[in-house]
């Protein structure tokens, strides 16, 4: 997604109008208007990533930080009983959002949301090589952090390990990752 054509950058750069409850410098909140329930807030980083893995660690850091306090200020203002964070490219039903977003969902005991899912059975043996192979890539990454230059730690994984097959990530990173 190019950046000019982007409506959550075109929101951060005042070409969209939308309803601002906060702004600062690196992040705007502003109302959804497909709300989930009332009071929905999009955290949105004015620079434009394709996820929230491609977001630099301390701007990351700010990001969540600035999310909590507006989250806290829903639950201030609105009295829901909670305020979810949610990460997802799902931004409604079939319609993916391009630009990294938290979504600040109050949820009331009348509301319709549901995150409720299907247990997957799992063996044993299956359990313990997903543990394996995401301690692994762990590993990876923080080497790939100690390395110049750096490159995105997900690519680097070559070799099927643990008996798992290799996947690919689905999501495309193209800026440096910064973790741990
Ligand atoms: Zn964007």
């Amino acid at each position: 997604m190019e950046e000019e054509k982007c409506v959550f950058c075109m929101i951060a750069s005042k070409k969209v109008p939308a309803k601002e409850v906060y702004e600062d410098q690196m992040i705007m909140g502003v109302l959804d208007i497909n709300p989930a329930s009332k009071g929905h807030v999009i955290m949105i980083p004015k620079k434009h990533y394709n996820n929230i893995y491609e977001i630099p660690q301390d701007e990351f850091l700010q990001y969540v930080s600035v999310a909590r306090a507006v989250g806290y200020a829903i639950l201030l203002s609105l009295a829901p009983n909670n305020v979810e964070m949610l990460y997802t490219k799902e931004l409604t039903k079939g319609s993916i959002t391009p630009h990294a977003l938290i979504h600040l969902i109050p949820r009331y005991n009348d509301d319709t949301i549901n995150h409720v899912w299907q247990p997957q059975k799992m063996e044993e043996s299956d359990f313990v090589a997903i543990e394996n192979a995401i301690k692994s890539a762990i590993e990876k990454v923080k080497a790939a952090e100690t390395q110049k230059p750096a490159k995105p730690a997900v690519e680097e994984q070559k070799k099927p390990e643990n008996g798992v097959k290799e996947v690919k990530p689905q999501i495309n990173i193209s800026r440096k990752v910064v973790v741990f």
